[in-house]
């Protein structure tokens, strides 16, 4: 079946009907997934065999017969383990369709027909009875229900239910307890993802400051978890405030509650500081000795030949309400609140303590839109004064007082930067209510009186838009300017006046295993998992790339960065395709995982910005990215290693094209 799905083209802006297969869904879903990530996590697995054999161990030990419930089976792995530990059932419950068939498959394929029934259900409608899909309640339940917040998969709701309902009571539970740590911090880097600090002008007339409103400055944010690979910050971009504390833990070998409650710890600080940010992270102790332990603690907090990539679970980074000043040796507590499904934080000083039954604070809500804007990175890139020096200069070079100037970007201060500048006539931004005018409008149905019959000399974007996934859907920019043309003056100055779009080779140190197949997992063949995922992969004619913040990715060149294609905004966008191709000449030995692209923005003829590769950053190829962009990752379908220089391929020839009509870039690679 096909149905038709209605979007803005994220690049041209035009509406377009896009004819979906109905299974196109779940091969995003699938192809996107975070399967083959756990698969390759050697760490996670080899703890949940070990748990698994000394739990089906305990029960034998007992003189019970071993019943297994699996909740959220995939590829029915950790069903597998059990069968191969002695235990006599398995119930291996998968809610989504395609992957309780692939667990059927791999059941099979690996000879555990007899002992391995895959329920296709959630865990909450499934039913235990002679008639039921279970024939009794089990005794040991297993289950990787965690996301990086541990909890924001639902995990509390499934096992209070399971335990009410599908287990028996002293169960085994496969992990045992999972423990959430807490450590306070004061990072500028970090803090500058929430709030918005004054942005410092420099112009003629000496410095000014813009500032933001109060609302936003006392704005808590919104609760969406902040996940990122924390091993990937510098220990120079935080300090540590506090030790590492216990927040709370949970046993799933007993009920659990996932109604919402509140944890406290007291934590005295080692340093005084502004207390900002709570870094966290959680381990799961696979026994109850505790003596099997998988943990996402990051590199400071444990010796880094422990440490396991893996990007299904990483760090998460929560934002105080307001910044609170501490001092090395005060003890303050720090209050973790949670609903069913997500954590949030709250700081109290000795002496609010007072008031210690009302601690159940109200999970964060954006008060001042800014953070239904702008997202984490977005915050990040306004904050950027480099950033903001370049479109300051750049600005000033093109301005004049007599300028009309229209900015087309979203949530954009550049308006206000204009402002700063002497800009008079500005169209389009916020509260300068009679120097810049906000128009709300699409570009292609701007009119004259929203000009008021101005024509527009100078055009700006940065660009930006909410809508962009890849680098390059910024290109709307082109097509809203595009759009506008009969609103320009003839000698109108477009800032940026181009855009190149940049690629280069890499070798990535961890990131090709989300797209590398498995093939055996802990001695369990899951080709028919790798299968699928190349499968949906290739649902549409055409591989994509996709978008990944490359600063928690790290990788080294292969290649040297080549501008492949350039788009030049002085003009309307042409009818015809750009379309390029050519040769990247292997420069270093290594593995082509694949290429990155990303965009350069040339807002004057001599300043530029880019928002995928900054340097790189020694002789090995290490690189360095625009840490508040997303790049483009094309991986390729085989991965060429040359170990030496001599025996290549010493070239990867390209093909890239975009499409003006449907603003696609499509590309190919041969190695
Ligand atoms: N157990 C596998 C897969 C873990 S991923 C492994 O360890 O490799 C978690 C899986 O649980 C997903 O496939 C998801 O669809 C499924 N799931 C999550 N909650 C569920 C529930 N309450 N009932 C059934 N399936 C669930």
């Amino acid at each position: 079946m096909k149905t038709f799905c209605g979007r803005a083209n994220p690049t041209t802006g035009a509406m377009e009907w896009l004819e979906e297969d109905e299974n196109y869904d779940y091969h995003q879903e699938i192809a996107r997934s975070r399967y083959a990530d756990m698969l390759h996590d050697k760490d996670r697995n080899v703890k949940y065999y070990q748990g698994i054999r000394a739990a089906v161990g305990r029960v034998k030990e007992r003189g019970e017969k071993a019943i297994v419930l699996d909740i959220g089976t995939g590829t029915g792995l950790l069903s597998m383990m059990a069968a191969s530990a002695g235990a006599d059932f398995c119930y291996a419950i998968e809610v989504f369709k395609p992957m309780a068939n692939a667990a059927v498959k791999i059941v099979e394929k690996n000879g555990f027909r007899d002992k391995i029934k895959v329920i296709n259900k959630h865990s909450t409608e499934v039913t235990v009875g002679p008639d039921g899909d279970m024939q009794c309640r089990a005794n040991i339940l297993v289950t990787e229900l965690f996301d990086t917040e541990l909890i924001g998969e639902g995990a509390l709701p499934t096992y209070e239910h399971a335990h009410k309902y599908l287990v028996q009571e002293g169960c085994e539970a496969v992990p045992h307890r999972a423990t959430v740590y807490v450590q306070l911090v004061e990072s500028k880097r970090m803090w500058s993802w929430n709030k918005l600090f004054p942005v410092h002008v420099e112009c003629e007339e000496g410095e000014k400051i813009i500032v933001s409103p109060s609302a936003m400055e006392n704005c808590p944010g919104v609760p969406s978890v902040c996940d990122i690979q924390l091993n990937q910050m510098p220990s120079s971009d935080f300090t540590i405030l506090s030790d590492v504390a216990t927040m709370f833990s949970v046993d799933f070998s007993k009920p659990v509650r996932s109604a919402s409650t509140s944890y406290r710890v007291q934590l005295e600080p080692v340093k005084s500081g502004k207390a900002q940010i709570v870094l966290s992270w959680w381990d799961i102790d696979m026994d109850p000795s505790g003596t099997i332990n998988c943990t996402m603690a990051p590199y400071w907090v444990k010796s880094t030949s422990a440490l396991q990539w893996r990007d299904h679970w990483m760090q998460c980074v929560y934002f105080l309400p307001n910044e609170e000043p501490v001092v090395q040796g005060e003890e303050v507590s720090l209050i973790a609140c949670r609903d069913e499904y997500s954590v949030w934080y709250k700081l109290q000083k000795a002496r609010e303590e007072e008031n210690k039954a009302a601690v159940c604070i109200e999970s964060p809500v954006c008060r001042c839109q800014a953070h239904l804007l702008w997202n984490r990175p977005r915050f990040g890139q306004l904050n950027d004064q480099n950033r903001t020096r370049q479109y300051t200069k750049s600005l000033m070079k093109v301005l004049t007082t007599d300028s009309v100037c229209l900015s087309i970007s979203d949530g954009s201060l550049l308006p206000v930067l204009a402002h700063c500048l002497g800009a008079k006539q500005f169209f389009k931004a916020n509260h300068l209510e009679d120097k810049i005018k906000i128009i709300e409008a699409r570009p292609e149905l701007l009119t004259s009186s929203h000009l008021e019959d101005k024509k527009i000399s100078l055009l700006v974007g940065e660009p930006f838009f909410t809508t962009s996934l890849l680098p390059w859907h910024n290109l709307y920019f082109w097509y809203a300017r595009t759009a506008v043309a009969s609103h320009l003056t003839s000698s109108v100055t477009v800032l940026p006046q181009s855009a190149s779009l940049h690629m280069m080779i890499v070798e990535f140190q961890d990131l090709w295993r989300i797209r590398s197949p498995c093939g055996t997992c802990e001695g369990f063949d899951v080709q028919t998992m790798d299968d699928m995922i190349k499968n949906s992969l290739n649902f549409r004619e055409s591989k994509e790339a996709e978008p990944h913040p490359l600063w928690e990715y790290p990788c080294k060149s292969l290649s040297d960065p080549q501008e492949v294609l350039t788009f030049d905004f002085r003009d309307t966008v042409p009818e015809h395709s750009l379309s390029t191709e050519g040769s990247v000449k292997l420069l270093r030995k290594g593995k082509s995982h694949g290429a990155v692209l990303w965009m350069e923005y040339h807002l004057v003829a001599d300043i530029s910005v880019t928002t995928g590769l900054m340097q790189i950053s020694n002789e090995k190829g290490n690189c360095e990215w625009n840490p508040h962009c997303k790049q483009a990752v094309y991986f390729f379908s085989s991965v060429i290693e040359s170990e030496t220089l001599s025996d290549l391929p010493s070239a990867v020839t390209y093909a890239i094209n975009f499409n003006t009509k449907t603003g696609e870039i499509s590309m190919d690679f041969k190695l």
